[in-house]
């Protein structure tokens, strides 16, 4: 290939994202004669599977996600670019990407795009003010500003009513996320923070699991769902299955039985993990390329992964559609690897007629309950209990990217797991506040553009939530919390929180 200068070209792959499709496609293209430019809209690569002990104390954001820059340094055919993709022209093959306020157009012979999914409210986009999802390290820290302020605010709080509010935890959605955050929030309440109150016991917190679905882990059914479902009844969660959620607030969380009956659940903190939106890159690829998206958005690929009418573009991870394959690390690593391993090929001169159809190895899939405790599915081969715990704890010590987070998230869980401490318990008010104040600066589009307006906005925000329990609690309640979303500490029933909001 030629520049427009006249001087030879090496291939050019770009990559969206980089997250494990991402990551795995750019680190299998180090020693392929092409120039590689990941672009993603965060400079860390996010290791999903540990964000819950991210949200509970057990780790650190650094020991999951590490800098890419850092990751890829050694690789010199990769360059990486910090920014938003906004568009992709697939005629004049071109990516554009923005970040603060520079917008870069970048030109591709082959593009990867690995930029996976966000949480999905199912058209209840309302919901994510109170109870927000887990997908990204400001989503951990704020649900860990969200908990632990919770109890903060229970042991400050002088009405039992309120305080029964304020220690109910509900996360909504029984998938291994889920089932993983719930059981944490328990260890939590039952083993980390009890007897560190004064006013309050902190395993007197009502814990509940809900879901649509009939079981918990629908995924893996039978004898593991039935184990996970034992273990955290035994570990206090209250667990409501069948249960639909028809409506989000500030107080609480009501959900619908199958028998149409409507109920209340009152809870200060509450976590989204029930769906998955892939990300609107797939809506402008299918617009260009007729590729059609299928209810989670994800765009149906051809067999080698390409998009259909444009064997140089590539979609890998949660973002693709293909034989049903379920949204899982290993199916985004060994989708960005293939494609990659096609890419260097075909530029050492194979013509892409010659692919072979992409083959998934299914090496098997887990979740831990609590410490000492998991479920596995390897094949026909399903584990319960402490083996299975053991496996989990492996598996994801070797896929941790990076010999030093391996280290030190060995050492955090020694801590937490055969000691009662957590090294992360730290919480800032701006970890809770400030989702909702980007959002007031448009989507948080303008915050890369003016951090001190950002910085202004959440201490309005964090006022005006002082203001509003001063003014409704009086003597009842110590006014010196605002870890919560709106009017922390108001009685839901009669506050002028809920006028306010
Ligand atoms: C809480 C949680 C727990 C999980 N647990 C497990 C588990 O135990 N086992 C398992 O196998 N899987 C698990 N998963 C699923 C697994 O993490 C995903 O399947 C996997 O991360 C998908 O990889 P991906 O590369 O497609 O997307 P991601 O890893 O999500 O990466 C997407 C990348 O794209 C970037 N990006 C997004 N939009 C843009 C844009 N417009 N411009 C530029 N960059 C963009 C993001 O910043 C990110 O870098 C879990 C997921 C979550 C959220």
């Amino acid at each position: 290939m030629t520049s427009e200068t006249g001087t030879p070209q090496r291939h050019r792959v770009v990559v969206i994202g980089s997250g494990f499709g991402g990551l795995f496609s750019t680190q299998a293209l180090k020693r392929a004669d092409v120039d590689v430019t990941l672009i993603a809209k965060t400079t860390h690569h996010l290791f999903q599977p540990l964000l819950y002990q991210v949200a509970t104390g057990i780790l650190s954001e650094g020991e999951i996600a590490p800098s890419t820059r850092l990751v890829l340094r050694k690789q010199h055919n990769a360059e990486i670019l910090l920014g938003s993709v906004t568009d992709i022209d697939l005629d004049a093959r071109t990516v554009t990407s923005e970040a603060m306020a520079i917008t870069r157009v970048t030109p591709f012979d082959s593009l990867i795009v690995a930029a996976g999914a966000k949480q999905s409210y199912f058209g209840n986009d309302h919901f994510a003010e109170y109870a927000p999802g887990m997908k990204t390290i400001d989503d951990a820290l704020e649900l860990r500003g969200r908990i632990l302020g919770s109890f903060e605010q229970a042991e400050i709080c002088t009405d039992d009513y309120e305080r029964e509010r304020l220690m109910t935890f509900v996360v909504v959605g029984a998938g291994p996320t889920g089932v993983e955050l719930v059981g944490q929030i328990a260890e939590l309440a039952h083993r980390t923070l009890h007897g560190s109150f004064r006013n309050i016991d902190s395993r007197n917190a009502r814990i509940i699991l809900l879901d649509g679905a009939d079981d918990v882990l629908p995924v893996y059914g039978g004898k593991l769902s039935a184990s996970a479902a034992k273990r955290l009844t035994k570990m206090g969660v209250e667990i409501h299955t069948g249960a639909m959620v028809t409506d989000v607030d500030r107080d609480g969380i009501t959900i619908k039985k199958k028998d149409g009956s409507e109920k209340l659940i009152r809870c200060q903190c509450k976590v989204w993990s029930a769906g998955v939106q892939a990300s609107k890159l797939g809506g402008i690829l299918a617009e260009q390329s007729h590729a059609e998206l299928d209810r989670a958005g994800r765009v149906h690929v051809n067999p080698d992964l390409s998009l259909p009418g444009h064997p140089n573009v590539f979609v890998v991870g949660d973002m693709m559609a293909l034989d049903n394959l379920p949204g899982l690390a290993q199916v985004a690593m060994q989708g960005g690897t293939y494609v990659a391993k096609n890419i260097a090929e075909e530029a050492g001169g194979r013509p892409h007629h010659e692919r072979k159809p992409f083959k998934y190895w299914d090496k098997g899939s887990m979740a831990t309950i609590s410490r000492f405790s998991a479920v596995a599915k390897v094949g026909r081969l399903e584990l319960t209990g402490f083996i299975a715990w053991i496996i989990w704890l492996v598996i994801h010590l070797m896929y941790l990217v990076g010999f030093k987070s391996r280290l030190t998230t060995l050492m955090s869980w020694a801590t937490t797991f055969f000691g009662r401490g957590r090294g992360q318990m730290t919480i800032t008010v701006q970890q809770v506040l400030a989702r909702s104040a980007l959002g007031q600066l448009g989507n948080g589009k303008y915050a890369v553009l003016d951090v001190d307006a950002a910085k202004k906005l959440a201490q309005e925000e964090a006022e005006r939530v002082l203001a509003l329990e001063r003014s409704h609690n009086g003597t009842r309640h110590h006014a010196d919390g605002g870890f919560t979303d709106e009017g922390s500490g108001a009685d839901a029933e009669e506050g002028p929180a809920e006028a306010a909001g």
